[in-house]
């Protein structure tokens, strides 16, 4: 981070008043792997944490060229102009790669991002899956404080990181395009299990037929799964992100499943297990960053990776020599107390 932190109070109050700059300035804190920032971003996250959890969280994943920022610059519009504040965030673990995220780019969504009621994050990029999902995740509780009530988080359809973005949303929308089943799509088999609604996009001027075959298709292939959310009956819908066609159908049917899952009560037990889930993850990597900055553990990992690498040390032994010493380790300031 080029800027140095503010002082507590000053990302609080600003976060709290909507401060969209100042929210940016809190996500690249919370964002921030550098040691310094740890304890800050920890007491933040911790300050501003009774006041999120209003906002719907949606998730929408798809092929990369389907459409999603199209749909969600013309839904993002319609939901700012009806009184919403929209937060945008993409979850791209391939910006690790690319440098620079091909998803969340403003550029992608002009008018909203110039749209006042709305705030569009790229995915932080350097990272891997586990940690963009646990950086989105508190980039959406920063988004819930500053008062957005609509998050959309954004993820290509293609790996894993659905999963992951399953695991932090309230719903769960995957567009299709027209024409092909899963594999033409580049769906991976099981995503089409994860959404609460599916939509056929692009279905405007000669797509309009394939996008109606297509819904027809995925509706009577769909109807055979179970649903994600329990007695949520998951329906596949056309749209064109383009012209607005059935886009606000779309909202209708997202609405819809709201009313439903605040009633049953169901949204609070997701929350709940989606939280205990959140707490695990975020142990399980911090003890495997702390593991690997161990000294003693740098030493000796290059020389066995090598080893296991040759065949000389089997996997198992080389980990658990690896392990072993944590072990010790534990002991000996155990013995020391
Ligand atoms: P993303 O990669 O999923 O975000 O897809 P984009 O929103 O960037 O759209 C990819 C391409 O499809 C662009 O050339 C868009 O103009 C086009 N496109 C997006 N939505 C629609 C739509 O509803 N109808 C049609 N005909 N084209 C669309």
């Amino acid at each position: 981070m080029a800027r140095s932190p503010l002082p507590l109070q000053e990302y609080v109050d600003g976060v709290l008043a909507g401060d969209r700059r100042v929210l940016a300035r809190a996500i690249t804190l919370v964002e921030s792997r550098a040691d310094a920032h740890q304890d800050l971003a920890a007491e933040l996250l911790a300050a501003l944490s009774p006041r999120a959890g209003q906002a719907r969280r949606v998730g929408i994943t798809g092929a990369p060229g389907v459409g999603k920022s199209t749909l969600i610059e013309t839904l993002g519009l319609r939901l700012t102009a009806a009184g919403s504040r929209v937060a945008v965030l993409a979850v791209d673990p391939s910006s690790t790669l690319s440098r620079g995220s091909i998803l969340g780019d403003k550029t992608r969504m002009p008018e909203l991002a110039a749209d006042e009621r709305a705030y569009i994050r790229p995915s932080p990029a350097g990272e891997t899956l586990g940690g963009v999902a646990r950086r989105t995740r508190e980039a959406m509780l920063l988004c819930e404080a500053a008062g957005f009530d609509v998050v959309l988080v954004e993820t290509v359809g293609v790996g894993q990181s659905e999963v992951a973005i399953r695991a932090m949303v309230d719903l769960f929308l995957l567009l299709l395009l027209p024409g092909g089943g899963d594999e033409l799509q580049g769906i991976k088999r099981g995503v089409v299990e994860l959404a609460d609604i599916l939509c056929v996009n692009k279905a405007d001027g000669d797509g309009v037929e394939a996008a109606e075959r297509t819904r027809a298709s995925y509706a009577a292939a769909r109807a055979l799964l179970a649903s994600p959310t329990p007695d949520w009956i998951v329906e596949v819908l056309a749209c064109s992100g383009l012209t607005g066609d059935g886009v606000d159908d779309l909202w209708a049917l997202a609405d819809r499943f709201f009313q439903q899952v605040e009633q049953s009560g169901f949204l609070q037990v997701r929350r709940r297990d989606q939280a205990l889930e959140w707490m695990r993850t975020t142990v399980q990597q911090e003890l495997e960053r702390r593991f690997y900055r161990e000294a003693r553990v740098k030493a000796m990992l290059p020389g066995l990776e090598e080893a296991v690498a040759e065949g000389e040390v089997p996997p198992t032994v080389a980990a658990r020599r690896l392990l072993g010493g944590t072990k010790n380790k534990e002991q000996e300031t155990r013995n020391q107390k």
